[in-house]
């Protein structure tokens, strides 16, 4: 059987997309473009926990991926690093693993239906496969279900905020 992996772009990591069951593998590229400070820590710490791993596409899947977007006519609207992500699917397809791409990119998931890679957005069905909210107290940390309905903790009284968290 083959191993299936994620393939992320940068609409993927600043959606909060990581999967912590599949490996997640992405470009260079992609961690330059992530800028804003939140979605970079998360992201390191997804290389750190050894569920992220960062990969060149190789040369033959660049120019096959060039041939046919320029059939295809999505060549403009793609940069360069939304075809390096795609490039890197193929090379993965070809490594014997099954990749699925997470990119909310409309003109990636017109190419990746070319390709017949599978792929999902963040946006409209990912977060809540990995992620849920919970309440948790201000003061003590304490965590409560997200449909507790006071405002203030039962331990020492400090407000209760909601927070998105891994649920698994
Ligand atoms: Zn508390």
């Amino acid at each position: 059987m083959k191993k299936k992996v994620y393939v992320l772009d940068s609409s993927a990591f600043i959606g909060g997309f990581c999967s912590e069951k599949k490996p997640n593998f992405t470009i260079p590229e992609v961690i330059s473009e992530v800028k804003d400070v939140k979605s970079n820590l998360f992201l390191q710490s997804a290389v750190k926990k050894g569920i992220l791993f960062i990969k060149e596409p190789d040369n033959p899947s660049m120019l096959k991926l060039d041939g046919i977007i320029k059939k295809s006519g999505d060549l403009i609207r793609l940069s360069i690093v939304d075809k390096k992500v795609l490039a890197l699917a193929l090379t993965l397809k070809k490594d014997k693993f099954e990749p699925n791409v997470v990119t909310d990119d409309y003109s990636m998931q017109n190419v990746l239906k070319i390709l017949e890679i599978p792929y999902r957005s963040v946006l409209t069905e990912g977060i809540k496969d990995i992620y849920n909210w919970i309440k948790i107290c201000k003061g003590c940390k304490k965590k409560y279900k997200s449909d507790y309905k006071y405002d203030e903790c039962e331990i020492c009284g400090s407000p209760i905020i909601k927070k998105r968290i891994k649920i698994n």
